[in-house]
């Protein structure tokens, strides 16, 4: 990436910087945070290792103002802390503050497994609800449930999806794909309630 100007004076930091550390026994790549050499914006780092996953360097310096002897103080504050989650022994990297991304301060792997994990919550809490609506639909007779996905150029993508009392035919289901102006006419799922 070519170096940026600053008042005319160049930056003592390069926008391309990046150093491999050890931080208690890890090999650790530390670089730029994407975005901190924009004029006014404030230094930052972003520390990485593939076990105890990545950790956050702050600073109030500006990038154009920041020299190398920053980049040296905010590096030596990295740690390496214990995962907390219970009974494993892989290393958290920590840096400046709480990690948004890693609030329960967990390694890499464990970090990873939460979301799944919080995720397949959401998705056991939709199921509920949906399956609630289907009985709804089915105790009023009806007997299938169509999903037609909608493929716009001027939008998102959209599935709207059909109650309906006979199965329906992929005529049918083409029509309502034609309708809502869709491009694909057949992307379709049919269930039986
Ligand atoms: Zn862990």
């Amino acid at each position: 990436m070519r170096e940026p100007k600053f008042s005319g004076k160049k930056s003592t930091i390069s926008v391309n910087f990046h150093r491999t550390v050890v931080v208690g026994g890890l090999k650790v790549r530390v670089e730029l945070e994407p975005g901190c050499w924009v004029r006014g914006a404030r230094l930052g780092l972003m520390a990485n290792h593939p076990v105890a996953g990545s950790a956050r360097l702050t600073t109030r310096r500006t990038f154009e103002k920041a020299t190398p002897a920053d980049l040296d103080a905010m590096i030596r504050r990295l740690r390496a802390a214990k995962c907390r989650y219970a009974g494993c022994k892989n290393p958290n990297l920590v840096g400046d503050g709480r990690e948004p991304g890693n609030p329960k301060a967990y390694c890499e792997r464990h970090r990873l497994k939460d979301i799944v994990t919080a995720a397949a919550k959401v998705q056991a809490e939709i199921d509920v609800k949906q399956a609630i609506v289907d009985a709804a639909w089915r105790g009023k007779g009806y007997r299938y449930k169509a999903t037609v996905w909608i493929h716009r150029d001027d939008r998102d993508d959209e599935a709207v999806v059909l109650y309906l009392k006979d199965k329906p035919t992929p005529a049918r289901l083409r029509q309502e794909a034609r309708r809502r102006k869709s491009r694909i006419l057949d992307d379709v799922h049919v269930e039986r309630l």
